[in-house]
């Protein structure tokens, strides 16, 4: 009789796991870890287009080494937390100069590579090639706080440490990589956030949130603290069907996008800066986009200028004119894709 919570977790994953994802066709250690990284705060449905995009552009660590970056931005917009696109694209370089193009196969080793902690590089390994390795992201970190009833924010030190252990306890000498893979799942599709499913659940009869009906609480949450808000305002300079923007500086906040000119100034300033003396002015809805640490009001506004004199301040070397009626194929965060979307409903 299956009685370990391993053995329980993989007979489950046998009938109900997710086999088909296309991570886990011709399995890789590229492909995994590419989708490991893409899975970080994104749901799979969300993903999925976006690797089957990425592997067609860079089908393995060599193609994305090379990749010029505004190439791997371009492919991940959308996707949100840049600094992962900007991680893996620096990762494969390490990858193909200090491991001939070979992903290393020792936990240390993946742990350097930027962008992997040590979850990741577990789950890699062990998906990847069987090692056996514990994981635990955000849902092994749900399930595992409900079976034993673990109490407080898992951002804590001593909260994690004791969930590592957990972890490394119930993770089986066999079968590893599916049984990370089970884990993932469980707690995606069954331990859910919100109204886990537990009379599906294969670890129902033990589980200690269930039996004393406080599913709800655990993980323990975050200690809540009011975000600061911040404003900028954004100004996109037009010329016909054509925007400029500029490319960001490659570390901090939408490190290496493409984005619009911020300023505290107000337009005649930033157009007289810029060397425009007639021009119509479009005044945008305000919004605010939230980061995880603060919110940004956003204020738009649109200087329409005819005149070709414009075009010449993209002599500067960040400076990029695109055309909006064609794709704009680099990195671009969610505000200023949903500015440029406004401003293609206006032409
Ligand atoms: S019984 Fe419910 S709360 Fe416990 S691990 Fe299963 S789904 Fe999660």
């Amino acid at each position: 009789m299956s009685t370990t919570f391993a053995d329980r977790v993989l007979a489950w994953f046998d009938k109900h796991g997710r086999k088909h994802l296309p991570w886990q066709q011709d399995v890789t250690p590229y492909k995994v870890w590419v989708s490991e990284i893409m899975l970080q705060q994104t749901q799979v449905t969300t993903v999925i287009p976006y690797f089957i995009r990425f592997m067609e552009s860079f089908p393995d660590v060599q193609a994305l080494a090379c990749a010029d970056p505004d190439e791997v931005l371009h492919h991940w917009t959308g996707l949100g937390y840049y600094a992962r696109a900007r991680n893996l694209h620096n990762a494969a370089k390490t990858i193909v100069n200090d491991y001939n193009g070979v992903f290393p196969d020792q936990l240390e080793q993946v742990m350097a590579l930027p962008g992997i902690g040590r979850s990741t590089a577990g789950a890699v390994l062990s998906l990847a090639n069987g090692q056996q390795h514990p994981i635990l992201d955000g849902n092994v970190k749900r399930v595992l706080a409900r079976y034993y009833a673990i109490d407080g924010w898992p951002g804590k030190k001593p909260v994690e440490n004791t969930l590592w252990e957990y972890a490394q306890r119930n993770t089986p000498h066999t079968r590893c990589g599916e049984y990370t893979q089970a884990m993932m799942d469980l707690g995606a599709t069954i331990c859910t956030r919100s109204r886990p499913a537990c009379d599906s659940c294969p670890l129902q009869n033990d589980c200690l949130a269930f039996a004393q009906g406080r599913q709800a609480e655990f993980p323990g949450k975050k200690p809540k603290k009011t975000l600061p808000v911040k404003t900028v305002n954004m100004f996109v300079i037009m010329n016909g069907p054509s925007i400029m923007l500029i490319q960001r500086p490659a570390t901090g906040l939408w490190g290496g996008l493409y984005g619009f000119l911020e300023s505290d100034d107000d337009h005649n300033k930033v157009a007289s800066q810029l060397g425009i003396e007639s021009f119509q002015l479009e005044t945008l809805s305000s919004f605010r986009h939230t980061f995880s640490h603060f919110h940004l009001d956003i204020s738009p506004f649109v200087i329409i200028s005819d005149s070709s004199k414009v075009r010449e301040v993209a002599e500067d070397r960040q400076v990029k004119w695109f055309h909006l009626h064609e794709p704009i194929e680099v990195g671009l965060a969610a505000p200023t894709k949903k500015i440029i979307s406004h401003i293609q409903t206006m032409l």
